[in-house]
């Protein structure tokens, strides 16, 4: 079983921060235990799930297409029977294995993909829909507060057809929120937005989140959002759990070299251990893995611990040059063959075929037993 507490320190390093995090006691309002969900019986889409949730926090589920983020949140919401393990909402058993509390009486607030609008009602109407157990003042009420904190003041009589994306999803989120849901559930919301939409949006949101103290589960296959919004991150691969931490852990000390792999570029160098050291064609790092003497293990750099200084004497090569604007990201060939990526100032223009001397400072270099599949 992989949970957040048995991930501690595969990558060997050193985590106190996240770690005192995870054993402070604090009041969960979101828990799974080992939960594993199935649509055919022979293959789980999610696979031994355990995570928790604390009060107002922003948890992000980030994982590629097809890991099971979207079937995660359908049984957090009561709309897919878990095969085994259970789910807490506040402290309540609401699923395990032949029990699942209806959706109703879960308190839970969803935006999905598609906002799934109601096409006939207006933007209040849509709103307010679920709030039909109050008295029509309070229900005014409560809908023209939403309005002014997403920034919908004026639009209440339009009908869905007549905003723009972002607007449309302003209102999905202020009709998930308008009922004070225990945690808000939100599936790749942004993906319909285009960028600067996008990007605009969830901004918006975690200004919004934080203001309401909503915890919310956001589930994303990018990394940039995750990195954006998450105050922690689990990250998922083929229904499983690899890793749950701050953003900052993700990136710098991934447990495995997936997670190394799919929060931003990285390169894994072979390398073999003598007396402590991992020695590899970009020189020698300490083995914080402690494996035996001789031992294969990979050696994980990202680009802007490589730093590529132009020397004809050198026999590294520049292969290509890919401008992003704010930095120029270098592929290079080591004599070897193998190839590295380096981060340089986006001034620093080297041609392709060029020599280049490799300085490497490891600021977040990570050992693993092995490389990720190809
Ligand atoms: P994600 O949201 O991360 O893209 P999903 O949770 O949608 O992933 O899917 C996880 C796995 O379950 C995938 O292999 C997918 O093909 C499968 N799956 C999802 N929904 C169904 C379904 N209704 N019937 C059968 N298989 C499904
Ligand atoms: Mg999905």
């Amino acid at each position: 079983m992989m949970t957040t507490d048995a991930r501690t320190n595969r990558a060997g390093a050193g985590n106190t921060q996240a770690q005192a995090d995870l054993y402070r006691p604090a009041s969960s309002i979101l828990e799974l235990r080992s939960v594993s969900c199935a649509y055919e019986p022979a293959r789980p889409a999610v696979h031994d799930i355990s995570f928790l949730a604390r009060e107002g926090e922003i948890l992000c589920l980030l994982g590629p297409s097809g890991c099971g983020k979207t079937t995660i949140l359908r049984a957090i919401a009561g709309f897919e029977p878990v095969r085994s393990g259970e789910i807490f909402l506040s402290g309540r058993l609401v699923s395990s294995s032949g029990h699942t509390i209806p959706t109703e009486e879960r308190h839970v607030g969803m935006v999905f993909q598609e906002y799934a609008l109601f096409p006939h009602l207006r933007v209040a109407d849509n709103i307010a829909f679920g709030l039909r157990h109050l008295s029509k003042g309070e229900r005014r009420n409560r809908v023209q507060e939403m309005l002014c904190l997403t920034g919908l003041e004026g639009f209440e009589r339009r009908y869905p057809h007549e905003l723009s994306g972002g607007q449309q999803q302003r209102v999905a989120l202020s009709r998930a929120l308008v009922q004070n849901p225990v945690v808000l559930l939100l599936d790749e919301p942004f993906s319909n937005l285009d960028p600067d939409m996008a990007s605009r949006m969830r901004q918006e949101l975690h200004v919004l989140l934080r203001r309401m103290k909503t915890t919310t589960i956001l589930v994303t296959h990018d990394h940039d959002e995750a990195f954006a919004m998450a105050d922690r991150i689990a990250v998922l691969n083929k229904g499983a759990l690899e890793q749950m931490d701050t953003p900052e852990q993700i990136y710098h000390v991934p447990a495995t070299p997936f997670v190394a792999d799919f929060v931003g570029q990285a390169d894994f160098i072979p390398g073999q251990v003598r007396s402590g050291t991992v020695h590899t064609e970009l020189g020698e790092f300490p083995d914080t893995l402690q494996s035996a003497e001789g031992a294969s293990v990979v050696v994980m750099i990202r680009p802007d611990d490589i730093h590529a200084v132009p020397d004809r004497s050198a026999g590294s090569r520049i292969v290509a040059r890919q401008f992003r604007g704010s930095e120029n990201l270098y592929t290079i060939r080591l004599p070897s063959g193998q190839l590295v990526h380096s981060s340089e100032s986006s001034t620093s223009v080297y041609q392709e075929g060029a020599a280049v001397e490799l300085r490497v400072s490891a600021t977040h270099t990570v050992i693993f037993r092995e490389a990720p599949p190809a």
